[in-house]
């Protein structure tokens, strides 16, 4: 029970990563947050955590959205009392070509994937300052680190910008006792990658030594490592999720 008592939010709480995370720190003892711009799926996350016994709170959010961030990370606070552990999950795909990428696309897929983690850790620090104790985890993606010919180059860029974002704040808040690492999944098998279609998941599966997809569990087993005092001296990590496709 690494994370007895331990409260924790965790946005895109709704499904996939985020489910999965939230369930696992739940059979841990922790007390959970579950955020997400999809309420009935949290509460519906909610019901399947209440049944194992776990304590949660579920949140409507859009993270691009400051004030409703603030909300949430004042409800969280009011209700729990404090705030150990912020996994800033929650993202949104986009596809095509730079050609296709419209302002609108650009604007939105920066806004969420980029700027709601940023909204996120703003309003989480001074709460962790004040208890000298925190640790976030950014979940970013393989294609920050080697880019990709599917995705649009907007989606790769907001998750680059979460490792860079990673790193700057692993620096400035180490000595207030905050630890702040990501994650860089890849073919995890989630709603999100739903739009593959059987031979992209074959050829994806042939490419990777462990000749498999990755299950949300793969990434919340790392998330509740990176988030335990037993990664204390790790921080500003970026930690591979890939089955073995990229080892950098
Ligand atoms: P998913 O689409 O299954 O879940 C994402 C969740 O985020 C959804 O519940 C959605 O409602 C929520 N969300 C979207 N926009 C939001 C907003 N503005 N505010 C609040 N919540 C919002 O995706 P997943 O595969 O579980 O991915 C989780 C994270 O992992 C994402 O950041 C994704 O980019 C990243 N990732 C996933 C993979 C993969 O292979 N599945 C690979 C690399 C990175």
């Amino acid at each position: 029970m690494r994370f007895k008592d331990k409260v924790v939010l965790i946005t895109g709480a709704a499904q996939g990563i985020g489910e999965a995370t939230a369930i696992a720190f739940a059979r841990e003892r922790a007390r959970v947050a579950l955020a997400d711009l999809n309420l009935d799926g949290v509460l519906q996350v909610k019901e399947k955590i209440d049944k194992i016994g776990g304590e949660t709170l579920a949140l409507k959010v859009d993270i691009s959205n400051p004030a409703m961030v603030n909300e949430m990370m004042k409800k969280t606070v009011d209700h729990f009392g404090r705030l150990d552990i912020l996994v800033n999950n929650a993202g949104i795909i986009a596809r095509g070509i730079i050609e296709d990428v419209t302002d609108e696309m650009l604007d939105k897929v920066l806004s969420v994937n980029f700027k709601g983690v940023f909204y996120c850790c703003r309003a989480a620090v001074p709460i962790m300052k004040k208890q000298k104790y925190g640790k976030i985890v950014n979940v970013s993606s393989i294609t920050a680190k080697r880019g990709d010919n599917t995705t649009a180059p907007c989606y790769g860029a907001s998750k680059g910008a979460i490792l860079t974002l990673t790193r700057s704040l692993a620096r400035q808040l180490g000595p207030f006792g905050i630890n702040v690492n990501a994650v860089a999944p890849h073919a995890i098998d989630t709603p999100m990658m739903k739009y593959w279609d059987e031979k992209k998941r074959k050829a994806v599966i042939e490419s990777l030594p462990v000749r498999r997809m990755g299950k949300p569990e793969d990434v919340a087993h790392a998330i509740l490592f990176l988030s335990s005092d037993e990664a204390g001296f790790i921080t500003g990590e970026t930690l591979n999720l890939n089955g073995g496709y990229l080892m950098d």
